[in-house]
């Protein structure tokens, strides 16, 4: 086992194989850990990508479920037609979703729910006489690989290789409140996020934008909190403006900050949320679109459809899973686990914040980012080759000897990722909290960071 003649991994330089570097065949999983062909075992703090809320331990339940559906109906088209399981998915997202988002239409995946929200603010606006077509993301943020989607996205290095791209996306600040000016209270911080905002909707012209699209946490940049009044402000802003405000969260929702959405953690309802990954807990490949009554009212009456589908989406044996993964999440309190726990989770973190290459520790419910400095004092990052010698040619393999995945990540400024399974425990927290320490001292020492 272990030969890549054939297979083309993702978002992965195949040449270091070429080269003769090991492959790393996952071979089987159990609750938050995974092991590979050669019998090493991992404890998976990164949950897959961000998506395996149960863990890995419900696959004869999930299997079950699968099968069951299998018999009775393999297939059938969400065009037109309807099945059971979509029309029972729906209402479930429906019921845990926030205000009145009670609308789901169904996609296989995160990026293909940023896709399809774009398409839908964009036909709402139409079929309310009205032509807007632009968005407005942040920079930084990820919202995945299909061309609008990667059009959204804030990630210079992952747009530059497609460009031409889908015209008129803007992008505004992210929450990045690390590197601001150390006087600057939250409050100016919310501030000038909100004029930029407001200026940024101004010029592109008001009546042209059909979308704003953040994350109520980001990712991309490392677990970035929205600070104090932003998000009511981004909200007010869209109503303002008479703009769809979209929730990606196809990260933080079903759980993975202490809630079944962000939305209700913070209080504040957009009108489009984006989910895929903890939707099924990546048991099977299915996303949604969950869309406000005001945002579907439009396309009642008069003809008018929604002009997008695929095959697949609302797939039912996929829908079988998904429902089986909300049974298990409310049976087991899952959600409830990560909010009883997430004090301990982040107290067991934050004793690392003492070792001199540590210098933030962000982010809610079982989603969290360290940030790694050059210099504490002054917050100084690591330049481009040196983030390389750090993160690729250092923390990740260590993390990796060590048995412990976590995501070093440097779309932003550089930071190690924490995300395990939303059933982990204080035994997990100490064991990621142990190791982060042992291999961030060394990489405090070899990138001779002072203490
Ligand atoms: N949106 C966010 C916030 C994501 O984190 C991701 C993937 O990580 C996507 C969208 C794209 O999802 P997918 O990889 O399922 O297409």
């Amino acid at each position: 086992m272990g030969s890549l003649d054939h297979l083309w991994l993702h978002f992965t330089e195949m040449g270091r194989y070429e080269a003769g570097e090991e492959l790393q065949v996952i071979v089987r999983g159990d609750g938050c850990y995974l092991e590979d062909a050669a019998g090493r075992r991992y404890l998976d703090a990164l949950a897959g990508l961000f998506c395996v809320n149960i863990g890995y331990g419900f696959g004869e339940e999930m299997g079950e479920a699968a099968a069951a559906q299998m018999r009775e109906l393999p297939f059938a088209i969400n065009w037109t037609f309807a099945h059971p399981r979509s029309i029972e998915l729906a209402g479930e997202v429906a019921s845990l979703a926030p205000g009145d988002l009670n609308r789901v239409f169904f996609v296989s995946g995160g990026s293909e729910a940023v896709e399809a929200a774009w398409k839908l603010a964009r036909q709402h606006h139409t079929a309310r006489g009205e032509r807007r077509w632009k968005a407005i993301a942040r920079r930084v943020a990820y919202h995945g690989t299909t061309m609008g989607a990667l059009s959204i996205n804030g990630c210079a290095d992952l747009r530059a290789p497609f460009e031409p791209l889908v015209p008129d996306v803007l992008h505004v600040s992210n929450t990045n409140r690390f590197h601001r000016p150390p006087d600057e209270s939250e409050a100016s911080f919310t501030a000038y996020l909100l004029d930029e905002l407001e200026a940024t909707i101004e010029q592109a012209s008001p009546g042209t934008v059909a979308m704003v699209i953040i994350e109520p946490v980001q990712n991309s940049g490392g677990s970035f909190m929205p600070p104090a009044g932003y998000l009511e402000g981004v909200r007010e802003l869209c109503d303002r403006f008479g703009i769809l405000l979209c929730f990606d969260e196809v990260i933080t929702g079903f759980g993975r900050v202490g809630h079944w959405f962000a939305a209700e953690r913070f209080g504040v309802t957009p009108d489009l949320i984006t989910s895929a990954k903890g939707l099924s807990s990546a048991y099977a490949s299915i996303g949604a679109l969950i869309a406000s009554e005001r945002v579907m009212e439009p396309f009642l009456s008069g003809g008018r459809m929604y002009t997008h589908g695929m095959t697949f989406g609302g797939h039912p044996v996929q829908s079988a899973i998904a429902l089986k993964n909300i049974e298990i999440m409310k049976r087991e309190r899952i959600v409830e686990h990560v909010r009883e726990t997430e004090a301990d989770f982040r107290a067991t973190l934050e004793p690392l914040l003492d070792l001199p290459i540590v210098g933030d520790l962000r982010g809610a419910g079982f989603f969290y980012a360290l940030e790694l400095v050059k210099e504490r004092e002054t917050r100084a990052s690591f330049s481009d080759e040196e983030c390389d010698e750090l993160l690729r040619g250092f923390v990740s393999p260590r993390l990796f000897e060590e048995g412990l995945l976590c995501r070093a990540d440097d779309r932003g400024d550089p930071v190690v990722q924490i995300s395990p399974p939303l059933v982990a425990g204080q035994a997990e927290f100490d064991r990621i909290a142990g190791t982060l320490g042992t291999v961030l001292e060394e990489a405090g020492r070899r990138m001779q960071v002072a203490a």
